[in-house]
């Protein structure tokens, strides 16, 4: 868990992003604010096989800019990283989102620092094989194009939602799943706005009627009170359920989360 705060960072706790780790391969799962500095306590980012951000909000991919500082500029990189650029699974407006808050001025017929560092590939709505992982993407409920997770490894499956409102689309995608890592943002009330974010409650619904074995939840912004969001996914879920935060490892195994004492692999 690089960072597990929603909406924005918080206290200690940078914005969304995961790192996946399988065979040797490191895939980042979201880039918010703060994440590269958290994951530089867990490996060396040039190690990265490639990320995957599930949308274009800044506490999902910002970090992004950074990212491309530390690639284009370190003064000893490992390889050179103009001719090995880093696979970026995002929405389609990628380049020009990231190039537009990476330059200082406006850029001029699309030349940009950023496509020199990163290969971009849209996400569609297929199944798509990023390193060892089976990724398959839904489209969720979200103000912008926004994206949830399937990620497949050794039989095992972890779903994570992104940010999202409750759809039909997300309980199939988190149908069965070993590890359901769900967005719960606020608690639940009949004034929240439709088609953001979960409730601790809606979060908890979603795992249970979905049949998911295991239940994580993430991107609680520092104005929300965690323990209430807890509660809340516990009443409706009955297997376990934890409340993530930075620095946490954990095992996708079949059946569920388990605690990972195991090191990364750099
Ligand atoms: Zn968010
Ligand atoms: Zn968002």
């Amino acid at each position: 868990m690089l960072g597990c705060s929603g909406s924005v960072p918080g206290p200690g706790e940078p914005a969304s992003g995961y790192l996946l780790e399988a065979e040797g391969f490191l895939l980042a799962v979201d880039f918010g604010n703060g994440v590269l500095a958290s994951l530089q306590t867990v490996c060396d980012p040039f190690d990265l096989g490639a990320l995957l951000i599930s949308h274009l909000h800044p506490d999902h991919c910002v970090d992004l800019t950074a990212l491309t500082v530390l690639r284009r500029y370190h003064p000893s990189p490992p390889f050179d990283v103009c001719a090995r650029r880093l696979p970026v699974h995002a929405p389609r407006n990628a380049p020009q989102r990231f190039a537009a808050a990476y330059e200082a001025t406006p850029v001029e017929d699309g030349r940009s620092v950023v496509l020199e560092v990163f290969d971009f590939h849209p996400i569609a709505e297929e199944t798509v094989h990023i390193g060892p992982f089976e990724v398959t993407p839904a489209l969720v409920a979200h103000p912008c194009e926004a994206y949830g997770f399937r990620i497949r490894h050794g039989g095992a499956s972890l779903v994570y939602t992104g940010d999202t409102g409750p759809c039909d689309a997300l309980e199939d995608l988190a149908r069965d799943a070993d590890v359901l890592l769900s967005e719960a943002s606020w608690t639940d009330g009949p004034e929240r706005p439709v088609g953001v974010h979960l409730s601790g409650t809606q979060a908890g619904d979603l795992a249970r009627r979905a049949g998911a074995r295991s239940l994580l939840l993430t991107h609680v912004p520092p104005w929300t009170d965690r323990n209430a969001v807890l509660a809340e996914a516990r009443a409706e879920f009955p297997g376990p359920v934890e409340a993530v935060r930075r620095g946490a490892r954990y095992s996708v195994d079949r059946g569920g989360f388990g605690v990972s004492g195991r090191p990364l692999t750099t």
